[in-house]
C-alpha cells in the first residue's frame, strides 16, 4: 500500500493482526478503557507495566493522569477516539513510540497526527503523533458492535459535502486557502471507491473494514501536506458542531456526521437522494431517533446555524453563509427524518 505523505509511519493489516504485539514492546503504557482492554489484553502477549484508563478528555485530566503515570519506552493505544487520543497525548508529551490498535472504526483519531482534546465543551487538537505502527487487526474490530464500525464511513461520506463547500467558497472568491482542484478530484475518487464497498462494509468484512481505513489514510495524505481538512470537513459537520454546543453531550461521530451529511447535502441540492440511499445501503444511523435528538433542537438548531457559524471566526465558507433556511425548508428537511 502507498502510504503517501500519510502521518502513519508503519502499518500491519489482518485478522489476528494484533496477537503477541506485546512481546515486541519493553516497558509498555496501555492506554484504553474498560471494554476494548477486555477484549484485547489477553491477545497481545505480555503484560503493560501501566494501564491508564480514559476518565475523560478535559485537558487537567489528561495532565494529571500523564504527571501520574510510570516511566515506559512505549504507549500502547487500545481502544476508540478516546483512548487512541489519551494515547496519543502522552506520547506526544513524553516523546515516546506510539503502537495504535483501534478496537472500533467509529472515529479516525487513528491515523490522525493531533489528539483531540477538550478545554469545556469545544474540541481542541494539540501535538503531532505517527502510529508505529497502527495495528488493524479486523477480528478484534469485528467484537465492536457493527454500527459502530459502520459509523467510520461518516468522516469519509462528508467528502461529498464538504468538497462542495469548499468549490462554492471559491466560486465566491471567499475560500480560506489556495483552491486545489486536483485535492477535490482525489477525494471524490475515494469516496467513489467508498460507495462501491457498501455491502462488504455493511456487513463488516475485511475488505470493507480496510476500505474505511484507507479512506481516512488517504484523506491524510491530501489534508496533512495542504495543512488543512478542507476536503472532508464543510457545513457538515458545523451542524454537528452547533448540536453539540446546545445539547451539550457528545454524539457518534460518524452518525451525527451522517445526519450533516443528509440535511447538508439537501440543502447544497447536491444528488441529495443518492447520498441518503448509500448511507441506508451502508446501514450508517444517522436519523434524530437514532442519535437522540428531539425534533424542537432540531429545528432550532438548524433555524441558528448560520449566525452561529458566523459567530465562531474559525469556521470556513460554505452553504450556510450562502443558502438561507427558512422555517420551510426546515420543515420539509425533517419530514423525512424519524425522530
Ligand atoms: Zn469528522
Amino acid at each position: 500500500m502507498n502510504q503517501g505523505t500519510t502521518n502513519v509511519k508503519s502499518s500491519c493489516f489482518g485478522a489476528g493482526a494484533c496477537e503477541g504485539i506485546g512481546k515486541g514492546l519493553d516497558r509498555f503504557l496501555v492506554t484504553t478503557m474498560e471494554l476494548p482492554w477486555s477484549k484485547a489484553k489477553t491477545r497481545i502477549g505480555a503484560d503493560p507495566t501501566h494501564v491508564l484508563m480514559v476518565e475523560n478528555m478535559q485537558l487537567e485530566t489528561l495532565d494529571r493522569q500523564n504527571r501520574a503515570a510510570p516511566e515506559v519506552d512505549t504507549v500502547l493505544a487500545i481502544g476508540g477516539g478516546q483512548a487512541v487520543d489519551l494515547g496519543k497525548y502522552i506520547a506526544w508529551k513524553r516523546n515516546l513510540r506510539l503502537v495504535t490498535v483501534p478496537t472500533v472504526l467509529s472515529v479516525d483519531a487513528f491515523v490522525t497526527p493531533a489528539a483531540g482534546i477538550r478545554l469545556g465543551y469545544r474540541v481542541e487538537y494539540v501535538g503531532q503523533t505517527s502510529p508505529d505502527p497502527l495495528v488493524i487487526d479486523y477480528d478484534l474490530l469485528r467484537t465492536a458492535p457493527p454500527e459502530m464500525n459502520i459509523a467510520g464511513v461518516g468522516d469519509l461520506l462528508s467528502i461529498h459535502t464538504a468538497c462542495f463547500d469548499w468549490e462554492l467558497a471559491q466560486r465566491a472568491g471567499k475560500s480560506e486557502y489556495p483552491f486545489q482542484s486536483d485535492d477535490v478530484k482525489a477525494a471524490r475518487e475515494l469516496l467513489s471507491q467508498v460507495m462501491d464497498q457498501a455491502s462488504s462494509i455493511r456487513a463488516c468484512r475485511d475488505e470493507g473494514l480496510r476500505t474505511i481505513v484507507e479512506g481516512y489514510m488517504q484523506v491524510n495524505t491530501l489534508c496533512l501536506p495542504a495543512g488543512h481538512y478542507r476536503i472532508e470537513e464543510g457545513s457538515e459537520h458545523y451542524l454537528f458542531y452547533e448540536l453539540e454546543e446546545r445539547l451539550k453531550r457528545p454524539f457518534i461521530h460518524g452518525w451525527i456526521v451522517g445526519l450533516g451529511v443528509h440535511l447538508l447535502s439537501r440543502l447544497q441540492e447536491n444528488q441529495h437522494e443518492r447520498i441518503v440511499d448509500f448511507m441506508q445501503t451502508v446501514g450508517l444511523p444517522c436519523h434524530p431517533s437514532v442519535l437522540n435528538i428531539r425534533r424542537d433542537d432540531l429545528q432550532a438548531s438548524l433555524a441558528h446555524l448560520r449566525s452561529y457559524v458566523l459567530q465562531r471566526k474559525d469556521l470556513w465558507h460554505t452553504i450556510i453563509n450562502e443558502r438561507e433556511i427558512t422555517l420551510e425548508w426546515i420543515e420539509d428537511a425533517l419530514r423525512v427524518l424519524t425522530f
